[in-house]
């Protein structure tokens, strides 16, 4: 996947932008608050559907009606055409694809990004949420449906809890609860199944990239976490068929003490994911550069799936990654980028994180215009 052009009018900061991307590493640099992030964010968005952070509104440039965002781009050696137009007001979107207009559900899955951002080393410090949700995405990118499943097993976990609570005030009876269970444990099933395979496959990746980038002085493992694990029976294997007996007998001999308590004390929606480099737990004892090279070794990791999955790599967002990594950290980054010809647009304050010589094109951003450096 490929971009070669990137037309922008009144999206953030910029009046107007024309680009030609280079294929293999975009380099742009530029001061702090000139526009760097936002010509991410605009791929981001195009990729996703939705900004990162705020609300489509906020993409328009202030003061404007609309914003518009077109893209040629590549994908299995097929040329295509995305135009977007975001309105200030409440109007809807409009999409073009190839000069036809289509509805965003149906454009999602055709542009692949992925962006890394210094909000991701949040993840590694902050509550489980952000680590499951990480899961979430990785796991959905590459198998569509186990976001039905989540969707399913949300929906049940919600119907259980009312009628927790609804039994501890005498408005319902406890046998209504066997139903509950029974359809639960089942979600629960299938996506435990996912998930520990996806940590498996993860682990490998991950160990792989963050050895790459540390120069073999780091190894990285991933441990899925089952939330009060030694409260329960230790399962015995990871088959869907298995944990669906597994998580039904738990949620039964916890009928009493949830209606108690009026929340489902088990399941996939209390879970955690830990790291460990060299053995030593991430969150405890990481330094920033760890941090980085981690989240950075999680995102390569996202791609090479996505590529095992699609045949072809996505577009790769660098947001501010040079920061805190030490030189030889930052040109095994950039070898293996080049290596893979993985087509990356990267931003920096300074040019002297990157070599002297270095393939690719070098943009300058100031105040929201972008021009090449000579
Ligand atoms: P840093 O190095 O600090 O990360 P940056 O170059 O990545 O800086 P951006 O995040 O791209 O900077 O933002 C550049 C500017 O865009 C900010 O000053 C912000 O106020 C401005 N901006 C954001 N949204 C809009 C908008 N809707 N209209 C106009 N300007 C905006
Ligand atoms: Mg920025």
């Amino acid at each position: 996947m490929k971009i070669s052009k990137i037309f922008l009018k009144d999206f953030r900061n910029f009046a107007e932008l024309d680009l030609n991307l280079s294929e293999t590493i975009n380099i742009f640099l530029g001061r702090n608050a000139q526009g760097k992030t936002n010509i991410l964010e605009s791929i981001n968005f195009a990729s996703l559907g939705t900004a990162r952070v705020s609300k489509d509104t906020e993409l328009v440039r202030w003061n404007q009606d609309a914003a518009l965002l077109r893209m040629n781009f590549s994908k299995a050696d097929v040329s295509h055409d995305l135009a977007i137009e975001i309105p200030a007001d409440r109007r809807r979107r409009r999409i073009l694809f190839d000069g036809n207009a289509v509805k965003m559900r149906d454009f999602i899955g055709k542009l692949n990004a992925v962006m890394f951002s210094p909000e991701d080393l949040f993840m590694f410090r902050n509550s489980p949420i952000t680590r499951r949700k990480f899961l979430n995405i990785v796991i959905s990118q590459a198998s569509p449906i186990y976001f039905s499943e989540l969707t399913t097993y949300n929906r049940l976990l919600e119907q259980r809890n009312n009628l927790l609570k609804k039994i501890r005030e005498n408005m319902a009876s406890p046998n209504n609860l066997e139903l509950w269970n029974e359809q639960l444990a089942d979600a629960a099933a299938k996506i435990l199944s996912r998930r520990i395979k996806a940590v498996e496959n993860l682990n490998s990746l991950a160990d792989e990239m963050q050895k790459e980038i540390s120069a073999q002085s780091e190894n990285l493992s991933l441990e899925y976490e089952i939330h009060d694990l030694q409260n329960v029976p230790a399962p015995q294997n990871f088959s869907v068929e298995y944990l669906q007996s597994w998580y039904h007998e738990i949620f039964k001999s916890r009928n009493f003490s949830d209606v108690k308590r009026g929340s489902t004390s088990f399941g996939v929606h209390l879970d955690d994911l830990n790291f460990f480099i060299n053995g030593k737990e991430l969150r405890l004892y990481g330094s920033q550069g760890q941090l980085r090279t981690t989240a950075l070794a999680l995102k390569l990791s996202e791609i090479q799936m996505l590529k095992n999955s699609a045949g072809e790599y996505p577009i790769l967002l660098l947001d501010d990654v040079m920061s805190e990594l030490d030189a030889e950290r930052r040109e095994k980054l950039l070898e293996f980028l080049l290596s893979q010809k993985i087509q990356t647009l990267i931003t920096a304050t300074e040019k002297a994180y990157f070599p002297e010589k270095i393939f690719g094109k070098i943009f300058l951003v100031e105040n929201g215009a972008v021009k090449l450096e000579e």
